[in-house]
């Protein structure tokens, strides 16, 4: 998962890293960065040529970002379900977006959209001895 610029600026880190805890999601890794014009675009490489790709770039690298590493069964699907829709607008009730989000594009956070992509992912940003894994 990723609180993305909106989501620091107005300091709703400390609301969404209790989400996680709140829902049994571990964080195994975690860091403030400032995402570069090269990093969000490989980052982002999936919605590259789509009409939103060059304004979600420049957002990305707008201000600071949070990088977190999870780990938990299911843990994609159960974070996805706490984040709520893409739109704040469509986002259901207590999800991290309706609360947070102002707009589809300053969303509040990212989330991995499948264990394969959550996998290369934290690989973007963490190296496996980095990661405090639970056994
Ligand atoms: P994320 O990947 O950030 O968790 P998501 O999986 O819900 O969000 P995607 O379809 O992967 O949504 O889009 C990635 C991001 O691109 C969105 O979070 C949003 O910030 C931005 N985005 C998506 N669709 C639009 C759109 N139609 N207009 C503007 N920005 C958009
Ligand atoms: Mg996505």
């Amino acid at each position: 998962m990723i609180v993305k610029p909106d989501g620091v600026r107005k300091r709703h880190c400390g609301d969404i890293i209790s989400f996680l805890e709140k829902n049994d999601l571990d964080i195994i890794g975690m860091r403030l960065v400032k995402l570069t014009a090269t990093t969000a675009g490989e980052f982002y490489d999936i919605h590259r040529g789509k009409p939103f790709y060059n304004d979600l770039l420049a957002y990305m690298t707008s201000g600071k970002v949070i990088v977190i590493a999870l780990q938990a069964e299911n843990a994609v699907a159960r974070m996805r379900e706490i984040i709520g829709a893409t739109n704040p607008r469509d986002a259901a009730e207590g999800t991290i977006r309706q609360l947070y989000a102002e707009s589809i594009e300053s969303n509040a956070v990212h989330g991995s959209d499948t264990p394969e992509n959550g996998r290369r992912e934290v690989g973007f940003f963490f190296s496996e001895k980095d990661l405090l894994e639970t056994t």
